[in-house]
């Protein structure tokens, strides 16, 4: 998985900043996807500088409906549609997404031309293909808002060819099944087990993907275990009162749950317009100070996962 920043200010845009929106490109050999998560205002523009095009996007999800959050999303699904693009898109958010976006279409008089499917969520498991799953979980916002997990399935371990071969199975159509860990039988009548040729699982990766929030009790349980944990940090850890207060955290609480929930890394973005590249820098160290596998997404920053 490879994560690309398009915007990582909160609230408002800055010169350096643009508002939330996160490019999620799964690296799969046969069935790459490619997903948005948030498409605050201008993030078409933000994509037109990276090598990714909105026709190309399969799935968004939206955190919550706040603006900085979301009022990218019309001029987005119509700039996909002028592209003559007719690959299927699903949205993914709370309550009040669909009036939203079927609204801003109506009145604009737009449409789009490739089949638009608009998903409203609450908690809970909201998409499992064969490879990954995705699960919401509800924050502390004063809108309804919601935190994304993104689960790899496990992927099976290589066949051992060599091991086969010992055995005196010859190389044939049974190998794919085996390959799954089912059991075959030859035509000499032998049954043989693909989970005795099979190497140890291969696990898959997990992300949690927050939406704006204040310390809540679901976040331990979005965030436990994960490879990455993207979370915003709105202010610096002395105006931790004022943060909590809109619904938002501290640099000193992303950092504490980084720690508690025993994440790989934690990304940390959606950064007050009050803060400087200095300021940045500043809240940089504090995360660290208490959880040192902590780095800082800017516009255009790429994480591979
Ligand atoms: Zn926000
Ligand atoms: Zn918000």
């Amino acid at each position: 998985m490879e994560f690309l920043f398009l915007g990582t200010s909160a609230g408002v845009p800055t010169r350096t900043r643009n508002v939330t929106a996160i490019l999620l490109h799964h690296q799969h050999p046969t069935q790459p996807a490619l997903w948005l998560f948030d498409c605050g205002e201008g993030t078409q523009h933000q994509m037109l500088s990276t090598a990714y095009h909105p026709g190309k996007i399969e799935r968004i999800f939206i955190s919550h409906l706040h603006g900085d959050h979301l009022f990218g999303l019309p001029g987005l699904l119509c700039s996909r549609s002028m592209a003559g693009n007719a690959h299927p898109l699903t949205l993914y958010g709370p309550k009040g997404l669909r009036e939203f976006t079927e609204t801003a279409l109506r009145l604009s008089g737009s449409w789009t031309d490739y089949p638009l499917e608009i998903v409203e969520i609450t908690a809970g498991d909201i998409l499992d293909d064969e490879l990954r799953k995705v699960t919401a979980y509800p924050l502390e916002h004063p809108l309804e808002c919601y935190g994304y997990r993104v689960e790899e399935h496990d992927k099976p371990g290589a066949l051992n060819a060599r091991a086969l071969k010992a055995a005196g199975v010859k190389a044939g159509p049974w190998f794919q099944d085996l390959k799954a860990g089912k059991t075959v039988t030859l035509e000499d009548g032998s049954v043989i087990r693909g989970a005795d040729f099979l190497a140890p699982a291969i696990p898959g990766k997990a992300v949690a993907i927050f939406g704006d929030t204040a310390p809540c009790a679901s976040a331990f349980e979005l965030a436990k275990g994960v490879d990455v944990m993207i979370h915003e940090t709105t202010l610096d850890a002395s105006m931790e009162e004022k943060a909590n207060s809109r619904g938002h955290s501290s640099t000193r609480q992303a950092a504490l749950l980084a720690r508690e929930a025993a994440v790989g890394r934690l990304i940390i973005t959606h950064v007050s317009s009050r803060y400087d590249g200095a300021g940045c820098q500043r809240l940089l160290a504090e995360c660290q100070a208490i959880f040192p596998a902590t780095e800082l997404a800017d516009d255009f920053a790429v994480f591979t996962v």
